[in-house]
């Protein structure tokens, strides 16, 4: 039996799993190398791997765990959940059933493409999803904004620390009388009716379509799709999660513990706040430690 199962094998389990190796704690990676930054060319803010490509860092993750014998990964999926604390089994894909005491979720969200031609193409390319990941490349160009709720109004005023040369993209949105009369004195036009289609040009920038009016090119679109868990583990374990404005988040207390005993939980998968690698990393170890200790005899 293994000390602890970590299912997801990316920056949040990688994280995990360094701390529970040096702890000499017997722990199984199961990851199917599906990492939600996989279609950005380079990945930006994680001290000392700034500017890196995301499969760079996790490859030299990788490598140096292979120096902890306890650590063993392991590609493959995990299917099914059951037991209780100290007692948990997990169905991989490949029909095998391995035991642990403690399990860690890491296994991320998907993002959901709407269905417009050119959206799920340019997908960290010409549309991005966050300033601190790419706004410095673009800074002082003309970004483009697809309006996703009253939660836009925020990173319309995080954007003025990159660029004041932004276009709103209200699409399938109705955006309230008192909003555009914020947008309208930060200079900030709305481009009212739904998208159709994106096409890019060049190394970035992108051709909006709007059903309603003429094209409409910007340097870089910014766009907040919803999204979903990677797995539903979670789901036939019952575990509670919270609401967030693009998706859910697996909720845990401050000890990274879900909902029942000897789950953690660690990533983008229980991030209700900002999603990044940094964040990942960092509630990965944690996830890794509180783990670790509520084994101590
Ligand atoms: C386009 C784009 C660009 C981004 N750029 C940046 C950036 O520059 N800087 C930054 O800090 N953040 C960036 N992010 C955010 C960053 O990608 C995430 O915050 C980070 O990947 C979260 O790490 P994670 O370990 O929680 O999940 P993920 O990295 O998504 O990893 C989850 C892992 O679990 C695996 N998995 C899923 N289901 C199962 C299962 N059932 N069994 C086993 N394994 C499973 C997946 O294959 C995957 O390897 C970007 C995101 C996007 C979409």
């Amino acid at each position: 039996m293994d000390d602890v199962i970590i299912i997801g094998g990316s920056f949040a389990g990688l994280a995990a799993a360094l701390q529970l190796g040096r702890a000499r704690r017997k722990v199984t990676v199961l990851d199917t190398g599906l990492q939600r930054n996989r279609f950005a060319g380079r990945s930006h803010g994680m001290l000392g791997h700034d500017h890196k490509p995301p499969s760079a860092i996790l490859t030299e993750a990788r490598q140096q765990l292979a120096r902890y014998p306890a650590i063993k990964m392991v590609n493959a999926r995990a299917d099914n959940i059951s037991g209780t604390i100290d007692n948990f089994a997990v169905l991989t894909g490949d029909g095998v059933t391995l035991s642990a005491r403690r399990v860690i979720l890491s296994y991320g969200v998907v993002d959901q493409m709407p269905d417009v031609p050119g959206y799920a193409e340019n997908w960290g390319r010409s549309v991005i999803p966050c300033p601190y990941c790419d706004g410095f490349e673009v800074a002082d160009q003309h970004w483009g904004l697809v309006w996703s709720g009253p939660q836009s109004m925020n990173q319309v005023r995080l954007f003025h620390d990159w660029t004041d040369n932004l276009t709103v993209f209200a699409d399938i949105h109705d955006i309230a009388p008192d909003i555009r009369a914020d947008l309208a004195g930060r200079k900030v036009p709305v481009i009212d009716g739904r998208i159709t289609g994106i096409a890019r040009h060049g190394s970035h920038g992108a051709t909006i379509k709007i059903d309603a009016g003429p094209d409409v090119a910007v340097d870089i679109l910014f766009a907040h799709p919803r999204n979903k868990p990677s797995a539903r583990l979670h789901e036939t374990l019952g575990l509670t999660a919270v609401a967030t404005p693009t998706g859910i988040a697996i909720k845990t207390d401050e000890r990274r513990e879900t909902s029942t005993p000897g789950i953690y939980a660690a990533g983008d998968l229980a991030n209700p706040g900002m999603p990044s690698v940094t964040t990942a990393s960092w509630q990965g170890a944690m996830a890794g430690i509180f783990a670790q200790q509520s084994m101590l005899v």
